[in-house]
């Protein structure tokens, strides 16, 4: 910044005009890069167009001082990103910077210390002025007076649910208030390509935790994350959330549709709403992914031991093994395989910290070595297929951290691998005429966010193609 004003007060020396235009175009404190290049983006080229000759250098007295009151209008109007207005209001709009406050700003902006300390003390109750993030937007109001403009007013948004509002009272008063916002919600594109964990992968790409968390649960009943997705394998996600101001994402989102390279094999996920207000993702085909069981329930686990008679590590006599291991790092979160009901929840001897689940009246699944129960995990707790039940440990008579996962058909356990619970809704008749219609909609909706996204890449480069030109 300090370079780009030095720059500027160089290249107006250079053009020959005297001293008191370089001040009063550095008067104003506290300017950023982009604001200055607007501001000095025309009027260096006023100077530059204005060919003066060479014995008359100087303007007039009267004209340099109307081009002094004009500079300082400018560098006003240079704070503020964008104005609009509306009902007599002019509403201006800045944003806080790094190492900026909001008086700094304000002043800036032409507002005098004492109406900015008026105002900000309104605003105090509802969001303090001195924690405003850098990058927050506020609308600046003024109204159109006899005498010119009147700062009449503040607006920011706090968070993407609380609009604060600072309005004048009287001649020197303010008052504060604050209203709920319902952010509105966007739809959003992404493209990713797995380097190291698809989870990892997705993250960097700007994809929220939840959708690659529901992405990997949704996928985990016919994908092995751990042995079948390759580094350069891609995946892509269609997914809703609420959005800021400016079109952040914020909160909680929703996985709309998914298609994940397994290899040679593209598997595209959808999902569908049910009539009881739930929802089922489904596959190209319309039959559901969710099976009985999940296949691996807990994430980036390998089997480490399979069911049947072994030699047992720490016993050191041959038994049979009741259920399978899967190695996973101590603290990984477990899955409950199915929806159900906690039937146990403690210490359980060898077992170490063990649960068991009950999912109909013939199936139940086990959970045991854990080092930490998950929130909520009682018995007699309703949990839903995919919540995090515990967490992996090595309690009990464990050689280290694994989980020991058990199936139990009526109270026998059976092989997890082969058991067959697989329990698919496949859409048919009408119902799979609109999830076709559906599934097409879905793909245009993607297909344009993607083109959009990419025409608005093309413009950004542009942009800084145009910005490296002033830079130069
Ligand atoms: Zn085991």
């Amino acid at each position: 910044m300090l370079l780009s004003r030095l720059g500027t007060t160089l290249l107006l020396m250079l053009s020959g005009i005297s001293f008191a235009f370089v001040y009063a175009l550095n008067l104003e404190q506290g300017q950023d890069k982009g604001a200055l290049y607007h501001l000095l983006n025309p009027v260096i080229q006023d100077i530059v167009t204005a060919e003066a000759p060479a014995d008359d250098l100087l303007p007039a007295p009267t004209s340099l001082s109307a081009m002094v009151a004009e500079n300082r209008a400018a560098l006003r109007r240079a704070v503020f990103v964008s104005e609009e207005q509306r009902d007599g209001m002019i509403r201006r709009t800045l944003v806080v910077g790094p190492g900026e406050t909001l008086t700094s700003r304000l002043m800036a902006g032409g507002i005098t210390r004492t109406e900015a300390a008026k105002a900000l003390e309104a605003m105090r109750a509802y969001v303090n002025p001195r924690k405003i993030a850098v990058g927050q937007k506020v609308a600046v109001l003024f109204k159109r007076g006899d005498t010119g403009e009147v700062f009449s007013g503040l607006e920011l948004r706090a968070d993407p649910t609380k609009l604060v509002t600072v309005a004048r009272l009287s001649e020197d008063g303010f008052k504060g208030q604050t209203k709920d916002v319902i952010p509105e919600k966007h739809r959003f594109a992404m493209r990713a390509t797995v380097q190291d964990g698809i989870y990892e992968s997705g993250l960097r790409a700007g994809i929220p935790a939840g959708v690659l968390n529901t992405l990997i649960k949704s996928y985990s009943y016919q994908v092995d994350f751990q042995r079948e997705i390759k580094p350069g394998d891609r995946f892509e996600t269609l997914y809703e959330q609420a959005t800021d101001e400016d079109g952040h994402g914020v909160g909680d989102a929703t996985l709309i549709y998914a298609a994940l390279q397994v290899g040679p094999k593209i598997l595209p996920i959808y999902r569908v709403a049910m009539p009881a207000g739930s929802f089922e993702y489904y596959d190209a085909t319309g039959k559901s992914v969710r099976k009985g069981l999940l296949r691996t329930p807990v994430e980036g686990a390998h089997l480490t031991s399979g069911f049947g008679m072994r030699l047992h590590p720490i016993l050191g006599f041959s038994r049979m093994h009741k259920g399978v291991d899967f190695g996973a790092p101590s603290g990984a979160p477990i899955y409950a395989a199915g929806a159900g009901i906690v039937e146990e929840a403690g210490y359980h001897s060898g077992y170490g910290r063990y649960i068991r689940l009950r999912h109909n009246g013939h199936l139940s699944t086990a959970y045991a070595h854990l080092r930490q129960f998950g929130r909520g995990i009682t018995r007699g707790a309703r949990i839903n297929q995919g919540d995090v039940i515990g967490y992996v440990g090595a309690s009990g008579i464990a050689t280290g951290p694994h989980l020991h996962y058990e199936v139990l058909v009526d109270n026998q356990q059976v092989n997890p691998l082969t058991v067959n619970v697989a329990t698919n809704i496949v859409l048919e008749g009408k119902q799979l005429m609109a999830f076709q219609d559906w599934r097409s909609k879905v793909h245009s909706a993607f297909e344009q966010l993607v083109a959009e996204a990419e025409a608005r890449r093309g413009v950004k480069v542009a942009h800084n193609q145009i910005n490296g030109e002033v830079a130069r």
